[in-house]
């Protein structure tokens, strides 16, 4: 079990691990959810995921990409927010994975932890070698499973990654 919080204490939580994905999304809504470059957002069944104390508020962003509501948990008395549920993936819970006391316990592997969106990844992030990396999300909206890249060396997002990385979703059909 490894607990989380926010910041002023009055939410907690605990989960039973490991995640089923760590999913680092640069998308427009996790930097703007996060008010940061990306958000590190580890996955776990519904059932693996423990409301220790505190009632959350819930906000309900409708998603730009799929259309469908994505319910953001926060603390209404300091504003952390601390997971989200979604009508897209309703059995899995999304952890704000700063929020967790030790927010390094899960071991990040080759196979577990994934980019998302390149496309839109602020100039500067760095990507690291070895990781899949997708330009946009892992599966969309019609079940189509994309190809990820994997990087022989770290990769510094630029405005010609950028650009890179859009090319390839116009060319897909997907962007
Ligand atoms: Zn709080
Ligand atoms: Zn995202």
């Amino acid at each position: 079990m490894h607990e989380g919080r926010c910041l002023c204490g009055n939410i907690a939580f605990a989960v039973e691990g490991p995640p089923n994905d760590i999913i680092n999304c640069h998308c427009y809504f996790c930097q703007r959810a996060t008010g940061s470059a990306y958000l590190v957002e580890t996955m776990f069944d519904i059932d693996k995921f423990h409301l220790l104390y505190g009632t959350p508020r819930v906000y309900h962003h409708i998603s730009a990409g799929s259309g469908k509501a994505i319910h953001i948990h926060f603390c209404e008395d300091c504003g952390t927010k601390t997971h989200m549920r979604f009508d897209r993936f309703p059995t899995s819970v999304g952890v704000f994975s700063g929020t967790f006391d030790q927010p390094d316990w899960f071991e990040r592997t080759h196979d577990s932890a994934l980019h998302f969106f390149l496309s839109t990844a602020p100039k500067g992030t760095v990507l690291p070698a070895g990781y899949a990396v997708y330009d946009a999300h892992y599966w969309q909206a019609d079940g189509v499973v994309a190809t990820p890249q994997i990087f022989d060396v770290n990769v510094l997002v630029t405005d010609e990654v950028q650009a890179k990385s859009r090319e390839r979703l116009r060319g897909s059909g997907l962007g």
